[in-house]
């Protein structure tokens, strides 16, 4: 069910698959977005083109069925799921890598705001922005609110400091005392740096209770904007409750990636909750996970034991600042500059040019 990080990789591994009695069937919209290059694609600077996987070229070629639909709900009793569209299949073993959205945070929210997940939400953004800077003037600059200032607001403040054709009026409104979360302190005060050299307006203590379209009310005050766009973290997505799989942390799994009540049941990347101890929704996990989904998935079928996912304990993170800029950290270490965006580049390539 879903093609993301971890489902690709398994469907490159088919043949290996077949070949120990195991048929793939994947469930999938025809395109896979990376989310890796989300803001850069959402803000104009890299083409739609460069973060889409065609997940149906891919299962083409190595020769997956691949069913066009959303995954909608489970019986986990019958062994069967059903479609958005009212389809249902039948499995063996079913795995979820269904990924993840805006988590609002308790923020009454208007449903056409746009957020950093998932992607659809965020091209909605895209053009929007693109309408409102080919129609602003100096004097009339378009103003812009981010709302949270993790990882993702940063990047989308980043770019957008670096991309408007009139500069614009961008704010960046964090609850904690600074934006980062996750990031080394110095890190954190080198983002917040380059952002105000830029001319972001970074709004630290800042409770937003309510986001529409036209304004927001923080710490009490209703403040208008042009485009607003939420970047508060991320959960599980809905469909993970209302199929009675998990709750907002996600599917609950063993060590095994298998659903702690049943065995036939695996999930991976962000909609997976891995209870030995969480982790950061970061897209490095799912890509670990794939070649031990594929190995468990084996071994269920040869009678073998069970591999066990071990997660590295700091992942490197990038964000890329925009204008040729990003930074780079891993548990206390960091660096900020132009050698960070080209080690990202490098990955981002590396890895989408394997499913292409
Ligand atoms: C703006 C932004 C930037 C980020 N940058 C980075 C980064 O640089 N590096 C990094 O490691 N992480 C980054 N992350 C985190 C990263 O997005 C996630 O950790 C990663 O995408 C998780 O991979 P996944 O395979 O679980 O989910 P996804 O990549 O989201 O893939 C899930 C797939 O499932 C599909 N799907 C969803 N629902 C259904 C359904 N009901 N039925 C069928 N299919 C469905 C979706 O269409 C999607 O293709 C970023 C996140 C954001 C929001």
């Amino acid at each position: 069910m879903g093609a993301g990080h971890p489902h690709l990789h398994v469907v490159t591994c088919a043949s290996t698959l077949r070949a120990g009695g195991v048929d793939l069937v994947v469930l999938a919209p025809v395109d896979f977005h990376y989310s890796g290059l989300a803001t850069a694609v959402a803000t104009g600077a890299l083409s739609p083109e460069a973060a889409r996987i065609d997940v149906a070229a891919l299962c083409r070629q190595h020769e997956v069925e691949h069913r066009v639909g959303r995954f909608a709900s489970i019986d986990a009793a019958q062994r069967t799921v059903a479609t958005e569209d009212g389809g249902e299949l039948a499995y063996d073993r079913v795995s979820f890598n269904l990924g993840s959205v805006v988590a609002p945070g308790g923020i009454h929210l208007d449903p056409d705001v746009a957020a950093v997940k998932p992607f659809d939400r965020l091209s909605a953004f895209a053009r929007r922005l693109d309408a409102l800077d080919a129609a602003a003037t100096p004097q009339h600059p378009v103003r812009i609110s981010i709302v949270g200032g993790g990882p993702s607001g940063l990047e989308l403040a980043g770019h957008l400091s670096a991309r408007l054709r009139t500069r614009g009026l961008i704010q960046l409104l964090e609850r904690d005392e600074r934006p980062g979360a996750g990031l080394p302190v110095g890190a954190r005060r080198r983002a917040v740096r380059r952002l105000v050299e830029r001319n972001v307006e970074i709004r630290v203590r800042s409770r937003v209770e309510q986001v529409e379209a036209d304004h927001l009310v923080v710490n009490g005050h209703r403040q208008d904007h042009d485009l607003a766009v939420i970047a508060t973290g991320l959960s599980a997505p809905p469909t993970v409750v209302t199929a009675g799989l998990g709750d907002a942390r996600g599917i609950p799994v063993r060590a095994t990636l298998q659903h702690v009540d049943h065995d036939e049941v695996y999930a991976v990347g962000d909609a997976a909750y891995f209870t030995p101890g969480p982790l950061p929704r970061l897209g490095v996990y799912g890509v670990r996970q794939g070649p031990v989904l594929v190995a468990s998935l084996l071994a269920a079928r040869s009678g073998a034991p069970l591999p066990r996912f071990e997660p590295q304990r700091e992942a490197l993170r990038i964000v890329d600042l925009g204008a040729g800029r990003a930074l780079a950290a891993r548990g206390r270490w960091w660096a900020e500059g132009r050698g960070p965006l080209l080690l990202k580049r490098r990955i981002d390539e590396r890895w989408l040019a394997r499913y292409r």
